[in-house]
């Protein structure tokens, strides 16, 4: 039986792209080939990673703006390096929002390059909201934020209407809703999240950001040199990419990001509905800053754990412990989980105030 499947990253993708990328690995487009033991030069790969970016950029309502997007590998977590290497000047600095985990990490990465301001954080309350009625340096390089704190499950509802270039960390909510992404300069995403599997990151520049900090920056280090080379500067991820396009064609077919949002809302306002219902529960994150995509929450009284945790797995319920900097439980509601498998765990969870 196929599990609901909760887990944060890696996790569920449509079934679809597993059964298509499973046949490629046996047969790519029927050439007697597997997609693992062609050369990423070939004419079928090229054409896979070239519409892969195409679609990428069309999703997001980004075709013909001048952005390119790249998908390389690395993890996001080379992002936050990447970002300071190609955009903070020789003695400049840049701005950071400080709002969980992956944040934090980010400007540990950025103070080896330069100065980096920290213009709000949310760390002493153990990152449970999204700061807010900060003010950003007009003078910093840039601007980095991280839309969905995937640990916390919080989410930025609104961004900062700043005149330098804003950065942002997707990784768990990219392709989940619109957003006008246009305001957006530089915006990276691990793919294990709503894209793909693990080992490409998706990244999408405004080409006109670029080239203007004057460091050296090492090759592969070097978002220009990415572009030029049409994100093939040296191999590239070729299954991790291919799988992604199969996910990006199915959110197409389904009507792309404006259709995958609605669903979204509906499993999310179930789930935070029997939350907030439910006397046993309480959630972790400020109700005005949840996450659609991460659902963070905990029983009231720990002495039920055992007797909750055998029902969810006896449901079929998979990954839905939460890190253990929060505790509790995460239901990670990324695009590919069904409405279904959310009503199953409101199920368990009126079960339990039943059984009780
Ligand atoms: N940013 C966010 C928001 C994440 O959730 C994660 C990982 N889950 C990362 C960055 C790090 O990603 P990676 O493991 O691909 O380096």
């Amino acid at each position: 039986m196929k599990k609901h499947n909760y887990s944060a990253g890696p996790c569920i993708l449509p079934q679809e792209v597993f059964e298509k990328s499973a046949q490629a690995i046996l047969n790519f487009n029927d050439s007697g080939l597997s997609l693992l033991e062609i050369s990423h030069r070939s004419k079928d790969f090229v054409a896979v990673m070239d519409e892969a970016r195409a679609l990428a950029l069309e999703l997001l309502g980004l075709e013909g703006k001048g952005y390119s997007a790249l998908f390389l590998a690395g993890g996001a977590s080379l992002e936050f390096l990447m970002v300071p290497y190609n955009l903070m000047k020789e003695g400049g600095k840049a701005a950071y929002l400080d709002t969980g985990t992956w944040a934090a990490g980010a400007i540990k990465e950025a103070k080896l390059f330069g100065e980096t301001v920290t213009v709000a954080s949310s760390k002493e309350q153990n990152y449970n909201h999204i700061p807010k009625g900060y003010t950003v340096p007009a003078d910093a390089d840039y601007f980095h934020c991280t839309s969905n704190n995937t640990i916390f499950g919080t989410q930025m509802k609104e961004f900062p209407s700043v005149d330098i270039p804003v950065v942002c960390d997707m990784s768990s909510d990219i392709f989940s809703r619109e957003l006008d992404f246009s305001k957006f300069d530089l915006i990276y995403a691990g793919a294990q999240k709503n894209m793909g599997p693990a080992g490409t990151t998706l990244i999408v520049v405004k080409d006109e950001i670029l080239g203007k900090n004057g460091r050296i920056i090492p090759s592969m280090l070097d978002y220009a040199k990415h572009i030029k080379a049409e994100s093939m500067y040296n191999t590239p991820p070729v299954f991790p990419v291919y799988a992604s396009l199969l996910t990006l064609q199915w959110l197409k077919n389904l009507g792309g990001i404006a259709a995958i949002e609605k669903i979204n809302n509906a499993k999310a306002a179930l789930l935070y509905g029997e939350i907030d219902r439910n006397p046993l529960f309480k959630g972790a994150a400020a109700v005005e800053d949840r996450s659609n995509m991460n659902a963070t929450f905990l029983l009231n009284d720990e002495a039920h754990a055992a007797t909750f945790d055998a029902m969810w797995k006896a449901a079929g319920i998979s990954g839905l412990p939460g890190h253990r900097s929060v505790g509790g439980y995460r239901a990670s509601m990324y695009n590919a989980l069904p409405l279904e498998s959310v009503q199953v765990l409101v199920d368990v969870m009126q079960a339990l105030e039943k059984a009780i």
